[in-house]
């Protein structure tokens, strides 16, 4: 019989984190759209003689994520070196958290599409700094240190992933948690999200883990999801053949959508760790503890349920809703503006994000503000305008900073809803539509209600869209009979 094979998953994601300075020197954070070389000082370039102080910040902010992944702190940890020469490295060592890390035994829940309910355990959380970037161009190699000594948190996860949806979908859910702390940016294309994966099989339904193999390289999500699916692919046959796998690092390669071997195990190498002599071990307090905790947001999970007892919004809507945090808080403005969930969530989902699909901008962006929708919405509601003049009502708010009252005021949108007035455009379609009046006569029950909303819609044109469209199916129907 074939034989059946499962695969294990661990993945390693770095953070960097949003501080105004870097992690032991006093260098501005903030280098991205600046010239290389220009965030630098003698600690960040590893001076011999300089000293590094460890940015308080960088603490506060590395616990804040750490209890959004339900990490317990450590009251007490330490720094070591890892040592290797990378010339990104100007110090020849990467100040990390090697034998005691500040915090560990953490989770994250999250359910696939299938309805599977997974929790992953994160095994620890290590502090560490970022290293420079080297460019390499025809015959020479460049360097900009303006990334040295940024600071990162490493988050490992246990060996808990079974699939690549399930490595997709906990990056998804990291990245939804972290962004709600605003710790970090979360962006794996511009680089503030790393992630490496550790791959290997197993015999369906065995306890004992096949061998690792580590990639990296991987510039998306989508990516990793690719570069796990193929390892798995290659380390199956690779078995099924009669090979083996051997422990190692590979690299994905995006265009060829293969992985290749970046060293073996015998090409591992040794980093010498040893406890930083320069720092004092890390001392956090239960009082720090639970001040950072009690700056924690509520958390996307809760959200979620509560968008949907509260408002009665479906589990899909509260989920695209609660995805992103300022996105929650603009919805949630619309709702106390409007005192319509139903309608605030239909348009913050359909108009709201077709116009930041269409602009490609973020919600902090939108050029309206959530009460200005939600006044939309409650003219609406009211009959003061149609739906459809809402629609437009809501097209010209985006280019127009006079309130929704006064554009509808001043540019006569307002809604009639005059008896007489409408009276009188129905008497006027019924006499220039004598033909669609006879059909009406004539259909049977089935399709008169159709041959009906073609009149409403002559009258309502005739109005340019201004009437109010129940009571002119009313008085149609009156007349009709
Ligand atoms: P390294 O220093 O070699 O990167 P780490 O301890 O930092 O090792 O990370 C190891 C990662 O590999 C963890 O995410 C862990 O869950 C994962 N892992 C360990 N064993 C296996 C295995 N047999 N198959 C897949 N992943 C594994
Ligand atoms: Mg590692
Ligand atoms: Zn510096």
């Amino acid at each position: 019989m074939q034989k059946q094979w499962e695969s294990v998953i661990g993945l390693e994601v770095h953070l960097q984190l949003k501080t105004k300075t870097k992690v032991w020197c006093g260098c501005s954070a903030d280098y991205d759209q600046d010239p290389p070389n220009t965030h630098t000082c003698p600690i960040c370039l590893g001076h011999p003689g300089t000293l590094p102080k460890l940015n308080k910040k960088v603490v506060e902010y590395a616990v804040k994520g750490a209890l959004a992944l339900n990490c317990s702190i450590n009251r007490v940890s330490a720094f070591d070196r890892k040592n290797y020469f990378y010339p990104d490295m100007p110090k020849n060592y990467q100040i990390t958290q090697f034998d005691k890390a500040f915090a560990e035994k953490g989770a994250l829940e999250f359910k696939l599409k299938n309805g599977k309910e997974v929790r992953v355990g994160i095994t620890k959380i290590q502090i560490e700094e970022d290293t420079g970037k080297s460019i390499h161009v025809a015959h020479e190699s460049l360097m900009n240190y303006n990334r040295a000594g940024i600071p990162l948190i490493e988050i490992i996860s246990d060996p808990d992933l079974r699939s690549s949806e399930e490595a997709y979908e906990y990056l998804n859910t990291l990245k939804s948690t972290i962004k709600y702390t605003g710790i970090s940016d979360v962006s794996m294309e511009s680089g503030s999200l790393r992630c490496d994966a550790n791959v290997s099989v197993m015999e369906k339904g065995s306890k004992v883990f096949g061998t690792r193999v580590e990639i990296k390289n991987m510039n998306s999500f989508k990516a990793v999801a690719r570069a796990i699916d193929y390892e798995i692919g290659r380390q199956i046959s690779e078995l099924e053949e009669g090979g083996e796998v051997f422990q190692e690092t590979r690299l994905w390669d995006e265009d060829q959508q293969i992985t290749v071997v970046m060293r073996s195990k015998e090409e591992a190498m040794d980093y010498r760790y040893f406890p930083e002599p320069d720092l004092l071990r890390l001392v956090i307090d239960d009082a720090e503890v639970e001040a950072i905790r009690k700056t924690l947001p509520e958390t996307r999970g809760h959200k979620m349920e509560r968008f949907i007892k509260e408002y009665g919004v479906s589990e899909y809507d509260a989920a695209l809703l609660s995805a992103d945090r300022e996105i929650s808080a603009f919805f949630e403005e619309v709702v106390r503006a409007s005192n319509n969930p139903k309608a605030s969530a239909n348009w913050v989902l359909g108009e709201v994000f077709r116009v930041l699909k269409e602009r490609e901008i973020g919600i902090e962006a939108f050029p309206m503000r959530a009460v200005d929708l939600g006044t939309i919405l409650k003219l609406i509601d009211k009959g003061d305008i149609s739906g459809k003049l809402g629609k437009e009502l809501f097209e010209k708010k985006l280019y127009d900073l006079r309130s929704p009252e006064t554009i509808v005021r001043e540019d006569g949108m307002i809604q009639v809803s005059d008896r007489a007035a409408i009276e009188a455009l129905v008497g006027e379609v019924l006499t220039n539509n004598a033909v669609i009046v006879d059909d009406y006569y004539a259909a049977d029950d089935g399709r008169k209600p159709r041959v009906l909303k073609g009149l409403v819609g002559q009258v309502m044109k005739a109005s340019k869209g201004k009437a109010n469209p129940n009571l002119v199916t009313e008085i149609l129907l009156e007349k009709l009979k």
